[in-house]
């Protein structure tokens, strides 16, 4: 057995397969030409950035265009970071705004497809193939360096421009089999370093799918690909488990970017085909004229959870998401308005490399008209939904009596020109109070051009004139009967040229009704909501207004 063979055996005494034995049980996917097979692979911190949501959804678009395959990885190789109940808060997240898994981890301890276990800590053997085989080509070696011998390193490194472990002063590099035996009957705990190829005057290039043409001085240092415990690197796992599982498309945040000349060279070592890349900046927020990262710290709305507990729709998160992705798509939906957006032709090569700026108030635009296109129902069902999580009283107000809530919710929608007033379904409460009398607030704050007398004076004559059969046109026209009878014009613009010659106009008188029956000057269809409460409440509520 020469050298090299031996070394693998002792590092990894247990492992009896190859690496063509992996290439065989895990084949290519047998899917149509052009289908990208993409991944998101979070970390189970217990927290899902907004950027995850994002860099999840750019990826699983991407598959889906193609007939593709979106899968979730969960990398728990870092057990420190390990955070209980993680995995439920990430799929929900992801789940909430319809990023689901055709493979992976879709639920907690629940896997599906051929190409896992999908849990990276789970996955020990199959990366020791690897790792074993690189051994086999002296292309890894056993580093038994402690704490105290890399401090030493780092010392004789001062007015060396590249540190780190690499040619040189990668000491482990030069230890003889012998010495490496003696070392591990000692019981020196070792890592596994790669026996980087590298040459610090050559640089490596490839084509990022978002930045364009990237070239960036070769690697050379020979990273750490397995920790003491046997568990990989970051860097490791990525180059074993993306060509492993077949990954097509390697789209993850742009922080990775600076390790690339590790990974280009992993692949090669392991004689790996090169996936293509596609590095997604970060979302940016302007703050102060500055530019500057969507932050976990400063920013409510950089947690996914703040929009499931705000009460965003998925509808209009995605389709926010799908501005950010791609800046043409708003021109796409100016001309398809009507269409899912999954068909609108998402192109990664589109996204910005500058990273795409966060909007509050543009996600409460879109959200507006998202909302503003549902049917009554499906308004009342998410409202109901949202309400019985986060705010049981509302909801059971709201579900009391559902034909009455529907009707509400349907005044001014389903329409040719609905309303645009509701972005999240913790609004509509506010914007519904006043059809609960428990929430409703019926104060009158009267307008400066109308006295309390006058407004006596509109309520007495309405509630005596009050006919709850009247049809719209029918109540519309009393309301002008109404203004001649009391001074007021039924005509604005008349009011406009002349107004000495009346107390007010039409709208004044609406506005007085409107507010004894609503406490608000402005409403939604007046009439519509008088109808939905019905002649006995508004009766009372007039008497009250005057009382
Ligand atoms: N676990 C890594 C992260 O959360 C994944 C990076 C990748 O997608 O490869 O940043």
């Amino acid at each position: 057995m020469d050298t090299q063979k031996k070394l693998a055996e002792l590092l990894f005494p247990d492992i009896t397969e190859t690496p063509a034995d992996m290439e065989a049980k895990f084949p290519e996917r047998n899917l149509k030409e052009g289908a990208r097979v993409t991944r998101l692979a979070p970390s189970p911190t217990g927290f899902l950035h907004f950027g995850n949501l994002f860099t999840g959804t750019v990826a699983y678009r991407t598959a889906k265009v193609t007939d593709g395959i979106f899968f979730v990885r969960v990398e728990d190789t870092d057990q420190k970071r390990k955070v209980e109940g993680a995995i439920e808060v990430m799929l929900d997240g992801l789940k909430a705004f319809d990023v689901v898994a055709d493979e992976g981890v879709v639920g907690e301890n629940e896997e599906k497809g051929n190409y896992g276990p999908y849990y990276q800590s789970q996955r020990k053997p199959i990366y020791h193939v690897f790792a074993k085989s690189l051994v086999e080509q002296d292309l890894a070696y056993p580093c038994f360096c402690s704490a105290e011998d890399l401090d030493e390193i780092r010392a004789a490194q001062e007015n060396e421009p590249n540190k780190g472990y690499w040619g040189e002063y990668a000491k482990c590099r030069k230890l003889t089999l012998e010495e490496i035996e003696n070392n591990i009957k000692e019981g020196k705990t070792w890592t596994l370093r790669l026996k980087s190829p590298g040459d610090l005057t050559k640089k490596c290039f490839f084509e990022d799918m978002i930045k364009g043409k990237i070239e960036m001085p070769e690697n050379v240092q020979d990273v750490v690909l397995l920790k003491s415990d046997g568990i990989p690197t970051y860097h490791f796992a990525h180059a074993v488990d993306d060509h492993i599982m077949r990954t097509t498309h390697v789209i993850r945040g742009d922080e990775w970017m600076s390790s690339c000349p590790i990974h280009l060279q992993l692949f090669k070592c392991l004689g790996f085909k090169l996936p293509k890349f596609a590095h997604v900046s970060p979302i940016m927020k302007e703050e102060n004229g500055n530019k500057r990262k969507l932050s976990k710290r400063k920013d409510p709305e950089a947690a996914v959870t703040f929009y499931v507990e705000q009460g965003y729709p998925k509808e209009s998160v995605n389709e926010y998401i799908m501005t950010l992705m791609n800046s043409n798509f708003e021109d796409w939906r100016k001309t398809n308005k009507e269409a899912p957006l999954e068909a609108f032709p998402f192109n990664l090569k589109k996204m910005s490399v500058s990273g795409a700026l966060f909007d509050m108030v543009k996600l409460n635009d879109i959200s507006k008209n998202v909302i503003s296109l549902m049917p009554a129902k499906k308004v009342y069902d998410y409202t109901a939904a949202w309400a019985k999580e986060y705010d049981k009283d509302f909801y059971e107000l709201l579900t009391r009596d559902e034909e009455y809530s529907v009707n509400m919710l349907n005044i001014d929608r389903e329409g040719p020109k609905p309303r645009k007033d509701i972005a999240c379904f913790s609004e509509v409460k506010d914007y519904v109070s006043y059809f609960f009398n428990e929430i409703a607030d019926l104060s009158i704050e009267l307008p400066e051009n109308i006295t309390s007398d006058m407004a006596k004076e509109i309520l007495d004559l309405y509630v005596e004139e009050y006919d709850a059969s009247r049809d719209k046109d029918g109540w519309f026209a009393h309301i002008k009967e109404m203004c001649e009878k009391l001074g007021y014009t039924p005509n604005v613009k008349e009011y406009k040229k002349n107004p000495d010659a009346y107390k007010g106009h039409v709208g004044d008188v609406s506005t007085v009704i409107r507010l004894a029956v609503t406490g608000r000057k402005n409403t939604p269809d007046l009439y519509a909501i008088m109808q939905i409460l019905g002649e006995e409440e508004v009766k009372s509520r007039l008497k009250k207004a005057l009382a």
